[in-house]
């Protein structure tokens, strides 16, 4: 919204400092045909509204790099530049706050899958304009390969989805397809019901991969995930989850953390 305000009072300052390079807008227009058929003397205008003067072919007369500009109008770029980069830095400093508490919570070992950010930032809209996920997903990369540095572990490791497709799966193996409105996970096989969240991320946890640095090789292993289950249950899976989701405001395996700005 600020933004918009100041491209605007941008534009304005350009035409005030050049205001040969700008048509009168249809508005301005009428008034000038008005009053010169009124027989008044002719208005002088600050601020043109019109189109930019241009040749035929609608390259502008004056190239934009040779038009005045005012004091006022270069503070205020240099005040967008400015924000800009803050904004940048901000996203960053967050994003490497929420992978600290990922990380912190869950260990360096983690799983993510692999797949098209730009589908999922997409997907999600403006509830990541924090940070995007690639952003976040550095940032955990480099704080994860910290501590398992630091502490022995394999860092953040990226599974393929193909096989894997930890969403559309039950713990008995089944594939149960789901679209992303389906928020519960109702096996027609097994019986297994529960959140679908949760579900995937216990499945998540059990990916293993043959190579780490190869996401194609990425397996589930399912008879630990079974053991998993009938070890702790549900209930206490979705607990463990939520208290690291206080932390994390987000498991990777959900969506990506609500921030709000
Ligand atoms: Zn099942």
């Amino acid at each position: 919204m600020r933004q918009r305000r100041r491209n605007r009072a941008l534009q304005r300052s350009r035409r005030a400092t050049n205001p040969t390079q700008y048509r009168l807008s249809a508005r301005q227009q009428q008034r000038a045909q008005r009053r010169q058929a009124a027989g008044l003397p002719p208005v002088q205008v600050s601020v043109p509204g019109g189109a930019r003067m241009a040749n035929a072919a609608g390259i502008p007369v004056q190239a934009y790099r040779r038009d005045q500009l005012s004091a006022g109008y270069l503070r205020l770029r240099a005040q967008a530049a400015a924000d800009g980069a803050a904004r940048t830095q901000a996203g960053r400093t967050r994003a490497r706050i929420v992978a600290a508490g990922i990380v912190a919570s869950h260990g360096p070992d983690l799983v993510v899958e692999a797949g098209d950010l730009g589908a999922w930032a997409r997907r999600w809209g403006r509830s990541i304009h924090a940070f995007t996920p690639g952003t976040l997903l550095a940032a955990v990369d480099r704080e994860a390969a910290k501590v398992a540095a630091l502490a022995g572990g394999g860092g953040l490791v990226r599974a393929g989805t193909r096989d894997t497709a930890w969403t559309q799966h039950c713990l008995c193996t089944a594939r149960v397809p789901k679209q992303l409105h389906h928020r519960r996970h109702t096996c027609p096989h097994c019986g297994l019901t529960g959140d679908r969240d949760l579900v995937a991320a216990l499945i998540g946890a059990h990916t293993v991969l043959t190579d780490p640095a190869v996401p194609g090789t990425a397996r589930v292993d399912w008879a630990a995930a079974q053991t998993t289950l009938a070890t702790h249950g549900m209930d206490a899976i979705k607990e463990g989850l939520q208290g690291a989701r206080r932390v994390g405001r987000g498991s990777l395996t959900r969506g990506p953390p609500q921030i709000r700005t």
